[in-house]
């Protein structure tokens, strides 16, 4: 049995902090703790008394050390010790680790050693692909990005990665960092541009000629643990879909509106392909809920609802063409009701807030803007409200730890960043700062969930390459799902019993996809938050 609850006294983030911005730290000692700089000196700070936090049961506070000046810091207790370091930009590194971490799961090309150093491989899944309902259908498709610890390719997570690329880009194109040693490097384009085309350009591929898009292209079973150019099993096309259909369409229109700068003839393309999907949509209005064929067992990605993902993408394709017609859609579907605050691969309602607030604006008019506005500001009042009810600031409810548990608090950050752009307010923006401390370390795990980066790391995550590339350190880059007691295995509960509680129910092995996988639209809303703090505050 894991004991989870030793550990260290104070936990930081680990990839230190941000001249400008406050120095959060948790404290789970009772005792003295001191806050000295390089010459010895203490230096005051603010701390609560120590409160219960629900989700870990530690008696935790978060103290607020400040601004603190550029330097190296001691945290003193008589349990023990914890150093910080305070840089003008001590997340470029990581931030930008978590945009190549997408490079690394690059499918179709060889990962060369000048990019991809000893992760290297040959290029995977070559081979054409059937169609499952039509097996007279071969197709060669090309590209994309696996998705996960697996080597399946989803379009709807796929068209919500590259949204939360391209937004991180259009808002905090400072906070992006470039040269990331990708192949496409130096040619003009942004690396984080260059990183979501290579998932654009397989997107385009998986749109059939009426329009609508598969859902995915998978096997019939999740591969064993071999790399991927091992991996030879056929693939299919597996049945298209409308709510990914609607996701495509919206992230292909926001690409129109992206590259258009850069590459004219692309532009065109991702917008023709968007309207083609828009066509199929309006024709085919009735939504059923994917289902695995019989005999597939790959990634479900199964959604309630399509509503969402047809608004999101009418407010994509108003704000790429400004036609009267997707103005009626996306309110009429806003009249529907939306929330606002998400961004995952399942509901992406906050998707389409992004377009209204920062792309659209008031131009939208009294329902997607002014009613919107008003809206997403109550809405992203919840985040807040979480954190500042969790003993680590953390944005998640105390019996919400899902599967991959990371989205939704980084989600709540996003809506957080959102509400501190529209309104200034600090509080806001501080909050979702503690998200960002939440998943480089400042946690009750005291782990820094993003491979290759803090003290404590993850070195075991459910990721097919990482296991078997016989290389000691996993792939770099990649986020952690994180801990989750609501969907689990029975060997993950096995390892932890039934009194661990959720935000401790983690396991530190490659087996434990449950707690420890890593996905794509994990890492890029850890990118969105990441590029907003990798940026320069002065107050
Ligand atoms: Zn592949």
């Amino acid at each position: 049995m894991f004991d989870f609850y030793e550990g260290p006294v104070i936990r930081v983030n680990q990839e230190g902090y941000a001249e400008g911005l406050p120095v959060y730290a948790a404290i789970l000692t009772k005792g003295l703790v001191e806050l000295k700089d390089e010459t010895g000196k203490i230096l005051p700070f603010e701390a609560e008394p120590l409160k219960l936090d629900e989700a870990s049961d530690d008696r935790v506070t978060v103290a607020n050390l400040g601004r603190l000046k550029a330097g190296t810091y001691i945290l003193e207790s008589p349990e023990g010790n914890r150093t910080l370091t305070v840089s003008a930009r001590p997340w470029n590194a990581v931030t930008g680790a978590l945009i190549k971490g997408l490079y690394y799961q690059r499918c179709g090309c060889e990962l060369k050693p000048e990019h991809a150093g000893a992760y290297t491989h040959p290029a995977c899944h070559t081979a054409p692909a059937t169609d499952w309902e039509d097996r007279s259908i071969q197709r060669r498709i090309t590209g994309g990005w696996h998705d996960a610890g697996d080597y399946g390719k989803y379009v709807g997570p796929g068209a919500v990665t590259v949204a939360h690329l391209l937004y991180t880009w259009k808002l905090f194109p400072e906070g992006c960092p470039d040269n990331l040693n990708i192949p496409e490097s130096g040619n003009g384009v942004p690396d984080i541009l260059n990183e979501a085309r290579y998932e654009l350009e397989w997107l385009l591929q998986m749109q059939r000629t009426d329009g609508a898009f598969h859902h995915k292209l998978t096997k019939m079973r999740f591969a064993p643990f071999i790399m991927p150019q091992d991996d030879k099993e056929p693939e299919y096309l597996m049945p298209v879909n409308p709510a990914p259909t609607a996701a495509a369409c919206a992230c292909l229109a926001l690409a129109s509106r992206v590259y258009r700068a850069f590459d004219r003839e692309f532009a065109e393309r991702t917008l023709q392909s968007a309207q083609e999907a828009w066509k199929w949509l309006r024709n085919n209005t009735e939504y059923k809920p994917f289902l695995n064929p019989e005999g597939v067992y790959t990634g479900w990605y199964c959604e309630k609802t399509d509503k969402d993902d047809r608004f999101w993408a009418a407010c994509e394709m108003l704000a790429a063409t400004g036609e009267e017609e997707y103005q009626k859609a996306a309110e009429e579907l806003y009249g529907e009701g939306q929330q606002l605050t998400h961004f995952g691969w399942a509901d992406v309602g906050g998707l389409g807030a992004l377009c209204c607030l920062f792309e659209l604006g008031e131009e939208a008019g009294e329902v997607l803007y002014t009613k919107l506005k008003e809206d997403f500001l109550g809405q992203s009042e919840e985040a807040l409200k979480l954190s500042q009810a969790s003993g680590y600031g953390t944005a998640l409810a105390w019996d919400n730890y899902v599967w991959g548990s990371i989205l939704p608090i980084m989600s709540n950050a996003m809506a957080m960043i959102m509400n501190a752009l529209l309104t200034g307010r600090q509080e806001m923006r501080d909050a979702a700062l503690k998200q960002w401390n939440y998943a480089l370390g400042m946690n009750a795990l005291d782990i820094c969930f993003v491979t290759g980066f803090g003290e404590n790391r993850v070195m075991h995550p459910h990721h097919r390459p990482s296991e078997a590339d016989g290389i000691e350190d996993p792939v770099p880059g990649l986020i952690s799902g994180g801990p989750n007691n609501k969907m689990c295995f029975p060997q993950t509960k096995e390892k932890l019993g039934e009194n661990t509680p959720p935000a401790k129910y983690f396991v530190e092995e490659t087996f434990s996809a449950d707690t420890n996988e890593i996905a794509i639209y994990w890492n890029s809303p850890a990118i969105f938050v990441g590029a907003y703090f990798n940026r320069t505050f002065t107050e």
